[in-house]
């Protein structure tokens, strides 16, 4: 027998995915009322080149951007960045931070046979690996919010004569505050709390990362145009892509960094996330069958937040969410743990996130 829960209960917006996550319906709306001046358009021309050119304006405000760092833009989300990074950024070698599934992605990308095979410091799935400075190393590399897990890594240069600092933020960006002159690179796909759709990536790059990137383009090394981060750099600098952008993607971006810019930008989004993530840390605390995944509070993500279950099948519970038209509560896959995890996203409202909790207590009364 399915369990209903009760309407007055149940958040106005279902959404707790990690990626891809909540669109808010103003952006839906926004999109629509474009219409035909904008989508169906050459990405050659001034309209698209125009939606380019406003993301990468309000991506640089929110950032706060230091002198001489701007933003480049690619096709095909964070995982082409893995490849264009081992092509066009890493030297030598890297330093790769795994603890959980994205950062060894990145790790995985980074064993190029052209490089030096990279120093890989693994951390239990749950808890933060450190960086530490290698002789030879020249890009240190981590995810700022590991989303496989719900643990967030500080986002601190490694202080190494000439290397790189180069941070994931795929699911941080936009949701979690940052000092970016502490970065290089840092680089994200748009899908996650910056509210958009996924097939593009876009990089905060720092002065020294574009030199890195010209010199490694002028060396002898093959890069395939596609994954080139110097074409990248060129073409960002028009307001284009080396090849046709999903216009729907940039277009939901652009209407999303307008609205956490208008609602008083990155520590507005970011004190957001810590409402919504710390509702669901201290609810964990304080029911029984529940703890919150990561073990060092320091350590636990306020956009992503992964709770253990104790005697309760965690799977039955997102089975009944589902039903019940709240989806996508279910752990990492590969992380095979009894556990939910829900993305509190800045679109996410901290409200609905009040409502989750409620519906989540009310299944456990309810499941046999
Ligand atoms: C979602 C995610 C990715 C993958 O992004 P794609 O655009 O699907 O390649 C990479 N890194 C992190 C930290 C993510 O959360």
């Amino acid at each position: 027998m399915a369990i209903e829960i009760p309407r007055e209960l149940l958040p106005v917006d279902g959404r707790f995915g990690c990626g891809p996550s909540k669109v808010r319906p103003a952006q839906i709306e926004a999109l629509a009322s474009v219409g035909a001046s904008l989508l169906g358009t050459s990405h050659r021309k001034t309209p698209v080149k125009n939606l380019v050119a406003s993301v990468r304006e309000r991506l640089s405000t929110l950032f706060g951007l230091p002198e001489g760092y701007e933003i480049i833009l690619g096709n095909g989300g964070s995982t082409a960045f893995w490849d264009a990074a081992a092509f066009g950024l890493i030297e030598r070698r890297s330093q790769n931070l795994v603890f959980g599934e994205f950062g060894g992605k990145f790790a995985k990308a980074a064993a190029a046979p052209w490089l030096e095979a990279p120093d890989v410091r693994h951390a239990e799935p749950g808890s933060l690996a450190a960086a530490e400075v290698v002789e030879g190393v020249d890009v240190y590399a981590w995810p700022h919010n590991e989303t496989s897990t719900g643990v967030a890594a500080p986002v601190q240069r490694i202080a190494a004569d000439g290397a790189l600092t180069v941070v994931d933020a795929t699911s941080a960006a936009g949701g979690i505050d940052v000092d970016i002159a502490q970065a290089d690179v840092y680089y994200f796909a748009p899908q996650k709390n910056l509210g958009s759709d996924g097939g593009l990536w876009f990089a905060a790059v720092s002065p020294a990362a574009v030199e890195r990137i010209e010199r490694i383009a002028a060396s002898d090394r093959y890069i395939p145009e596609f994954l080139s981060l110097n074409n990248a750099l060129t073409n960002s600098r028009l307001s284009q892509t080396l090849n046709t952008p999903a216009i729907t993607t940039l277009h939901l971006l652009d209407s999303q960094l307008d609205w956490i810019l208008g609602n008083g930008g990155l520590e507005w989004a970011a004190r957001r996330t810590a409402v919504s993530s710390g509702l669901l840390y201290d609810w964990a605390e304080a029911t029984s069958v529940t703890t919150p995944f990561v073990s060092e509070p320091a350590h636990r993500s306020p956009v992503v937040a992964t709770i253990d279950f104790d005697g309760v099948d965690a799977a039955a519970i997102a089975t009944a969410l589902r039903a019940n038209g709240i989806v996508d509560t279910e752990p990492y896959r590969k992380l095979g743990r009894n556990q939910l995890r829900i993305a509190t996203f800045v679109s996410i409202d901290p409200d609905d996130v009040r409502q989750l909790i409620r519906s989540i207590d009310f299944v456990l009364e309810h499941l046999g």
